[in-house]
């Protein structure tokens, strides 16, 4: 399959199509980001890679790195990892707290807010200096080892954080926070603020392309049984309230986040991230989900 030929043709197709999006601006510094970027990056079974745009610019992940955050909390827990957190999809918004009320502080889901605040509560018991525990493994999973968090980001998240705040004291109120919150919430914005490129989201993530091996590492990071779980709940859980609607037009799992970035995965064929900061309602990439599901519907090439 030519990739190349159809990320120009697409780029080409999709140059006047309006965005109708809008840059995330409850996090202060996130609106700072310039508005018309669109970057893609796709690498293949066979490590060949296929760029567009600012597929080489740097940009906040976000809830990306949920993605990460749930691989190293999964690979040392095992299955009890589900004891504190759920696999189904929340039909909420992210930062929701009624659902959490009723569900008696279990999150839904380890890619809402909720679920990746126990994730990281439970990565600081087990791992002391966490944060660079996981960004050596964003580290050596990309190749870049100049990735770093920004701490402008960090600091613009502690600043608005209300809610993230809430949440982790509802949980806390009910038995399933163990640290002290301000240490889960400073670890969760670091996190959060974390910059990768396109090219940096492609490769971090082939394990989930690949059963769980890394090529190129050829280091195992996940079981099989692991890498198909977690592409399951990126599959249904991985687009906030929007994950049926990315799975009916783009049909792959995959992985959003409000700095406009969209990772995504098809198992054995390809890891592909694109990124533009305009968002739609729902706060996913408005042109980065269109682009998505021109690519698939143009190469045919989607799990369904
Ligand atoms: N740090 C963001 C927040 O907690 C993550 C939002 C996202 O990308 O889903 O609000």
């Amino acid at each position: 399959m030519n990739y190349q030929t159809i990320f120009d043709t697409l780029a080409s197709e999709m140059a006047d199509v309006e965005d109708r999006g809008h840059v995330a601006t409850y996090i202060e510094a996130l609106s700072h980001v310039p508005p018309d970027r669109f970057g893609a990056c796709l690498i293949d079974h066979q490590e060949a890679e296929y760029h567009l745009g600012d597929s080489n610019e740097s940009f906040s992940i976000q809830s990306i790195a949920k993605v990460l955050s749930l691989t190293l909390a999964y690979r040392t827990a095992g299955e009890s990892l589900w004891r504190r957190v759920g696999v189904e999809p929340s039909g909420n918004p992210f930062n929701s707290l009624v659902q959490l009320e009723y569900d008696g502080g279990i999150p839904r889901n380890p890619f809402i807010n909720a679920g990746a605040l126990v994730i990281c509560d439970y990565l600081i018991t087990e791992m002391p200096g966490v944060l660079d525990v996981i960004l050596d493994l964003a580290r050596r999973l990309s190749g870049n080892e100049q990735l770093v968090y920004s701490q402008e980001i960090a600091e613009s998240e502690r600043v608005s954080g209300f809610r993230n705040a809430a949440l982790v004291n509802l949980m806390k109120a009910f038995g399933n926070i163990h640290n002290d919150v301000e240490a889960v919430l400073d670890f969760y914005f670091k996190l959060c603020s974390i910059k990768m490129t396109c090219r940096d989201l492609a490769r971090t993530f082939l394990y989930l392309m690949n059963n769980g091996l890394q090529p190129g590492l050829n280091e195992r990071i996940v079981t099989k049984s692991q890498s198909k779980r977690i592409n399951a709940v990126m599959q249904t859980c991985g687009f906030y309230d929007e994950a049926g609607e990315f799975t009916f037009r783009v049909g792959l799992p995959g992985k959003s986040g409000v700095g406009g970035g969209i990772l995504a995965v098809h198992p054995q064929h390809y890891g592909i991230a694109v990124w533009s900061p305009r968002l739609n309602a729902k706060g996913n990439s408005y042109k980065g989900m269109l682009f998505l599901e021109a690519f698939t519907t143009r190469t045919g090439l989607s799990v369904f």
